[in-house]
């Protein structure tokens, strides 16, 4: 297709022969390509360059496109196949140019590369980018406030009420808003302005993003601190693509460090991108990061509203928010000048997104840094296997602090071997560990409980007949939630109330529920300790990041004695007071085979325990455990990390696993058993064969039925040296998925579900 020539005004085109000419628009829609546009008479073809955000007829629709560039700088094989071209006649104008900043180009290279990565059509990597509701230019917005009086006759519901509230402590806000923050519906809103509660108002002015100031408050630092400091202001102020693993105690100051590399990054007047695994940890990180530099940062995030994402995107594109920091889908963002990539606990499987488009953002920061010309900082006390063998194999730069700032020492990390030391029967905590808790307690330091499992129970079984509380949609059992007294899927979201009889032998009061969630240990802790103040950290109880951060300020006012929680309370807060962790079921990740297993018990618990004595006192860390010899257990009391890590590639090593070799999951879904094993076999009838590759599978997955829908999985397993994408793209092109049957690839699997 050539395109060298667009204008119109072209003096040598002689009219009436020539082609229309053309624009390449890609559209955030799961199509293969972009398609092929006629620029219209009312625009010039430099207002349709590469990134202009436009929209353009689809059949009866109007649909936000991006014009797209010609030429894919993917390598041939890499590339997806071309979309077959339109004759002039059928073409179709774009039909506006949009009022928005273009797409930069580093973002445009961005999609194409994941798209071709991942496996995934390149208008649903953009839909990723464009988030349409964010680019959407809009009239300026009419807000709400309460009607002061209120009407003498208006009904109140607490649903009412609660808008009211809202909408007083907030200020005029849109409706949408208004509902999304009281957790109501747009109709109630609607419904107080119909009755006069609410009356329009102006908006305030969208929030400035204030300039972050790179000298506002520095930090002092000393020998290793002040090292890593040193090399990452270098690589920040020469720029260029490099990888750096900044790996470092709990503790050690690496969050401290990597700020000195925003530093300089902001110094050269360029933007920093900061991704956490975990958006509830925002709060204490935007705090910490105002304290350094006068300004809070952008933050980027699902919980976003409406509005303020629109805001956010905008400022992002035309460089008035200097630093974001973000969930892995800020990745996306349009970036003209990123100068700098934080990806901070690097090792976290949070990364990895598992909907939609399948794609590890820690993995992809990568690739967005190198594409911007930018350093990436991987920043972890526990790398992953990945990203160690990166070091070991000379690509990534790694820095290394081996000691907790202002001489606060590690954590002592003990098993508590549960066959010696049982807890009471029908209780789940040791005599050990409660007596440990009352001694920190009784001291007026705070103690932590961990259990990476929401709920009361995660089985409820018949006594009589044995019968177990299953979910209708999925091979998983349901878990009971006692405080809303129900039994659910933590798969699909189903529930129902607990019944009062077995629903197979109908005998009464026989359902029983086995083994502990957090809500069960916090009963079982309030029985214990009924003096001490505790809060529950999970993400069912905590609905937002607003609530995590309430949380979060009561543990360090020290209104709390002792907290419990999922695994939101290993994230990386820094809690002064607590010197006391214990781990419920330090076993609890080891099963199901899964690659990682080990690996990631020994991260979640290390960094459980790395919340324990960050301040002056001391910490101590008890593990409950069944198999105290257990490798993951050993590491964790001797501390010794890498010892463990390189037992750990020794393993992984001979059989060409991750990272020594690549994989490729296919996930066969169907409406029917029937569909989804042919289709499965189908894929195992046209399996590759080849030197240095390996398919593992049909086999039915662990998760055979999820949300109704038939599950078997494939495995493609290589040699690094093997490009798995080609290899992929001609494998599912053999195989037709049968009716009701569809194939998701999911390159570099995290989970094996
Ligand atoms: P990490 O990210 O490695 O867990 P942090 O950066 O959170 O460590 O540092 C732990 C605590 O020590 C924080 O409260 C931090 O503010 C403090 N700290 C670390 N280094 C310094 C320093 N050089 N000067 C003052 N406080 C520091
Ligand atoms: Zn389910």
């Amino acid at each position: 297709m050539a395109h060298a020539s667009l204008d119109k005004r072209d003096p040598t085109r002689k009219p009436g022969k020539t082609t229309r000419p053309r624009v390449r628009v890609l559209l955030p829609l799961p199509f293969p390509g972009p398609f092929d546009y006629a620029v219209p008479d009312s625009l010039a073809d430099a207002d349709l360059r590469p990134g202009a955000i436009v929209s353009v007829p689809l059949g009866r629709r109007t649909e936000t496109g991006v014009v797209w560039d010609n030429d894919s700088v993917l390598p041939p094989e890499f590339a997806p196949p071309p979309m077959p071209a339109v004759a002039d006649g059928r073409l179709k104008p774009v039909a506006a140019l949009l009022d928005l900043p273009p797409l930069p180009a580093g973002l445009r290279r961005f999609v194409d590369w994941v798209a071709a990565y991942t496996l995934s059509s390149p208008g649903m990597v953009l839909a990723m980018a464009l988030r349409t509701t964010a680019t959407i230019p809009t009239a300026p917005v009419l807000g709400w406030t309460v009607a002061d009086p209120p009407p003498p006759d208006l009904r109140e519901t607490p649903t009412r009420r609660k808008v009211l509230e809202v909408v007083s402590a907030h200020g005029p806000l849109t409706a949408a808003e208004i509902a999304r923050r009281a957790g109501v519906g747009v109709g109630v809103v609607r419904g107080l302005a119909d009755a006069g509660a609410l009356r329009p108002a102006p908006m305030a002015a969208p929030p400035a993003f204030a300039r972050p100031d790179p000298d506002h408050n520095p930090p002092v630092l000393t020998g290793q601190q002040a090292d890593a400091a040193h090399s990452l202001r270098e690589l920040a102020t020469q720029g260029g693509f490099s990888v750096t693993l900044l790996e470092g105690v709990t503790g050690s100051g690496k969050t401290e460090i990597y700020m000195e590399a925003i530093a300089a990054c902001l110094a050269r007047g360029r933007q920093a991108l900061v991704l956490l695994p975990e958006i509830a940890l925002s709060s204490q990180w935007t705090g910490r990061f105002a304290r350094r530099f006068g300004a809070e940062p952008a933050l980027w995030h699902s919980d976003l509203g409406p509005r303020l994402r629109r805001i956010t995107w905008r400022a992002v594109a035309d460089g008035a928010a200097p630093v974001v920091v973000g969930a892995r889908s800020a990745l996306f963002l349009p970036f003209p000048d990123l100068g700098l990539i934080i990806v901070d606990e690097e090792h976290e499987t949070a990364f990895k997104q598992e909907d939609g488009v399948t794609y590890h953002a820690r993995d992809m920061a990568v690739v967005r840094a190198r594409v911007a010309g930018a350093p990436v900082v991987l920043v972890s006390a526990t790398p992953s296997l990945e990203t160690l063998a990166n070091v070991g194999a000379g690509r990534y730069r790694h820095l290394v602090l081996t000691a907790r700032h202002g001489g606060a020492t590690m954590p002592e990390v003990r098993t508590i071997d549960m066959r010696a030391h049982p807890p009471e029967r029908g209780l789940f905590l040791s005599p050990v560990l409660t007596e440990a808790i009352t001694a920190a307690t009784g001291r007026g330091e705070q103690a932590m409980l961990f259990l990476n499992r929401r709920g009361y129970a995660p089985l409820t079984l018949c006594r009589t007949c044995g019968h177990r509380m299953q979910c209708p949609n999925c091979t998983a059992w349901l878990v009971e939630h006692r405080a809303r007294q129900i039994l659910t899927c933590h798969h699909c979201g189903y529930q129902e109330p607990v019944p009062p009889a077995c629903p197979q032998c109908n005998a009464e009061a026989s359902l029983t529920p086995i083994g502990p969630g957090v809500e069960r240990i916090t009963e079982e802790a309030r029985a214990t300790f009924p003096d001490l103040r505790i809060q529950v950290m999970a993400s069912d109880t905590l609905p937002g990041p607003a609530a995590t951060a309430d949380a979060v300020a009561r543990i360090a006012r020290r209104e709390i004695d002792l907290v419990i929680g999922t695994q939101i309370v290993a994230k990386g807060w820094h809690f002064p007071h607590l010197t006391l962790v214990g781990v419920v079921d330090a076993d609890l990740g080891l099963g199901g085979g899964d690659l990682r297993a080990a690996e990631r018990t020994v991260q979640l618990l290390h960094q459980v325990a790395g919340r324990a004595g960050r301040a002056e006192a001391p910490g101590q860390v008890l593990l409950q455990s069944y198999t105290p010899d257990h490798p993951v257990m050993l590491a964790l009391v001797s501390g010794d990390f890498e010892a463990f890590m390189r037992q750990e590639a020794e393993q992984r090593r001979p059989g060409f696993w991750p990272p020594f070799g690549r994989l490729a999951a296919l996930i066969v879904s169907a409406d029917t058993p029937d569909a989804a094993d042919a289709t499965a076999r189908a894929l195992g009838h046209a399996a590759p064969h080849g030197e240095g590759l390996q398919v593992l599978g049909p086999a039915p997955a662990p998760l055979a039925v999820l949300r109704g829908r038939h599950r078997r999985r494939l495995l493609l397993r290589t040699r690094r040296d093997v490009a798995v994408q080609p290899l992929l793209r001609h494998w599912l092109s053999l195989v037709k998925p049968e009716r009701g049957a569809r194939i998701d690839v999911d390159i570099d699997p995290v989970s094996f579900l």
